[in-house]
Parts: C-alpha cells; structure tokens; sequence
C-alpha cells in the first residue's frame, strides 16, 4: 500500500481525498518510482477542486510534476536507484500523477534529475518554472537580448512569474512584474524585479495600440491583460504566452502584429519534446539562481494538498508549492 491522493466520481460529483492504495492499482509504464516530492500547480489545483476539466479518467491520482528514485524498470535508459523527475505528458490527468508515494510511468517521459538540484529544488521549480524557462528560451530565439529594453512578466508572484523573474534578471534583462497583490511587490523586487505595476493598469479592455514600451513580455493571464502587453509591445518585440489565470479568451486586434511586426509565441509544457525539456532543465540549472528559490517556496505534506488548491485558485498562495509525499 501506499498514500496518494485520489479523485473519484460518483453521483454526487469529483471528490479529492488522501487514501491508502493498493500498489496492484497503479496503471501500466515500464518505470516505477518511489516518489520524493511533487508540487500543487494551478493545473492540480483545477483538478482537485474540479473546477477545470483536466481530469479524463477515474479514479485518479493527481500532480503533474514528479521528482524521485527508480525502484524498477524495463526502459533501456533507466535502472533501479537512478534520480528522475517529471513534468506534463498528461500526468496528473490521464494517467496517475505525482501526488502519491509511487507512480508507474512510461520511461519516455521522464528526465534525469540535474546534479545542480536537489528533489525538493528541483519541484520548487517544477512544471511552473520549467514553462517559465521555455517563456524566456522563446525571447531568446526571437532575438530580445537585455539591450533591447523592458520585459514585462504577469502574475509576478505566481509559480511561473516568481521564476521568469529570476531567471530573467539574472540574465541581465530588465523585469518589469505586474500583480495583483501590490502587498507582494517586496517580494517581487527581491525576485529581481526593477518596478511592480498592479494587474489593474492591464486587466481592462484598453486601445489597439498603446505606447510602445515592451521589448519582450511572459504573459500568464490572458485575456485583456495579454491584448494590452501586445499593444504596448515595441516594434519586433516578442510576447510569450503561457496562461490563462485571467481568462481563456484574448480580445485583441492584429494592429501589433501587422503595423510593429510584434510575435505572439504560445508556450506548451505539456507536449513539448525531450530535446526542448532537457534543454530547458539544463539552463536552470546555469540561469536561475538557486539562492532565490528559497524565498519562492513552501513545503507541505499530502494531507495538506487538498485544502491548499482551493487557496492556490483563489490567488491567495505566493510563488511555489513543494509537496514532500512522505511527510
Ligand atoms: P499560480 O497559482 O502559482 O499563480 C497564478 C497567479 O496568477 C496568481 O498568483 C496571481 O498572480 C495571478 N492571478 C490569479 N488570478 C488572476 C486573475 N483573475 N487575473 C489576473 N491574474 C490572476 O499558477 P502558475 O504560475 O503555476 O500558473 C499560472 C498560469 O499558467 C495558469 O493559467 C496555468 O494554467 C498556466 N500554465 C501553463 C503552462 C503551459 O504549459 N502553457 C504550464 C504551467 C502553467 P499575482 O498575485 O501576482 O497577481
């Protein structure tokens, strides 16, 4: 046996609670791992409460990110003892997740876990910080360099925004955070960030185009905040997308795309190749500093998960959630 949180369906609806499974219930991979930590992430935090549609069958154990030791495999690149860690492919949502003291999963999936990271540095970063990582390899690859002027990252104290910021400063760029809870602009400073501008100067509808100010933006909420930070993106400035914490929907016009020559990159973890993944957990480990990953997260044990989602949805969590599976 072990412990997991579980989501089951009835008749009265989805329910999430921490219980003792049997091991011969865990699903089919060619890995299994004894887990050491996992993270809550807005996605976990959706599929716990049910308030987004992530789950696609049940039962199901939660947690979309991973980190622990092998204890079996029949995949040629993994053997007993070896540290991995895993972020997305539907983990969490299709097939039993991380919020559990085993999982069993396809080997493919699965990344070894950098020598510069401990388990529980390694999930503080988690699938937030790794989307965040594919947000700034993205400005890269477009060509926004620190000299070309102001990035601009949403949802500054969120998972994602609290690692974009410190990957960025470290960089060299200039980060401009926005939040919704000016209380945490300290916070966001300490990150790295020069100036904290609150959520509400970009959460209403605003003009087609606006003052030129942005050379490059990680964009997490969506919405009208994501069409202002397009209409005051500069000439070939770059917007990574990677979230919808305000709103699925992105009220724009194409005028930054076709008067400034502005580039709106979608950002997906989910699916994104290995070669991408590892790349990105390789410049982690160069581009963040690790120092700064002890103001970004909390631990807390399995049976504190399922009270936590409810609080991380509701925007009242700072930064990252580590969840330590045998506490
Ligand atoms: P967190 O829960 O850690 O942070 C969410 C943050 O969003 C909050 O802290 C708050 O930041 C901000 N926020 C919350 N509600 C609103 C609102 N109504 N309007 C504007 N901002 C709001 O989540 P993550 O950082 O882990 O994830 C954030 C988003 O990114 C989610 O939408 C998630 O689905 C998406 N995501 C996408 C991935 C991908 O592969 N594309 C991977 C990972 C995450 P503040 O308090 O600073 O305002």
């Amino acid at each position: 046996m072990f412990k997991g949180i579980l989501i089951e369906k009835d008749e009265a609806g989805c329910h999430a609670t921490l219980k003792d499974i049997d091991e011969s219930q865990l699903p089919d991979g060619d890995v299994t791992i004894r887990v050491s930590h996992s993270t809550l992430n807005y996605k976990d935090g959706l599929a716990i409460t049910s308030r987004g549609p992530v789950v696609r069958k049940f039962p199901m154990v939660p947690g979309i990110d991973l980190v622990g030791v092998v204890e079996h495999s029949r995949h040629v690149e993994y053997q007993a003892g070896d540290q991995v860690l895993l972020n997305g492919w539907g983990v969490g949502e299709q097939h039993w997740g991380g919020l559990a003291q085993k999982a069993c999963l396809n080997g493919d999936w699965l990344v070894p876990l950098p020598a510069q990271f401990t388990p529980q540095q390694a999930m503080a970063i988690g699938t937030a910080g790794y989307t965040a990582m594919l947000c700034v390899l993205a400005l890269e690859r477009l060509g926004v360099t620190p000299g070309k002027g102001e990035i601009v990252v949403t949802a500054a104290a969120g998972g994602v925004g609290s690692v974009a910021i410190a990957v960025l400063s470290k960089l060299g760029y200039t980060v401009v955070g926005v939040t919704g809870r000016l209380e945490e602009a300290d916070y966001v400073m300490r990150l790295g960030a020069a100036q904290v501008l609150d959520r509400r100067e970009f959460s209403s509808p605003g003009k087609p185009l606006a003052r030129e100010r942005w050379a490059g933006a990680v964009d997490v909420v969506g919405s009208h905040t994501l069409a202002n930070i397009c209409a005051g993106t500069r000439y070939r400035g770059v917007v990574a997308a990677c979230g919808l914490a305000g709103g699925m929907d992105f009220p724009a016009t194409v005028a930054p795309f076709i008067l400034r020559g502005v580039t709106l990159v979608g950002i997906d973890s989910v699916l994104c190749t290995r070669a991408d993944r590892l790349l990105a957990w390789k410049r982690l480990g160069t581009d963040l500093d690790i120092s700064k990953l002890s103001l970004i997260f909390n631990e807390i044990g399995l049976a504190e998960v399922v009270p936590l989602a409810t609080k991380l949805l509701d925007g009242q969590l700072r930064g990252r959630v580590v969840v330590n599976v045998n506490a």
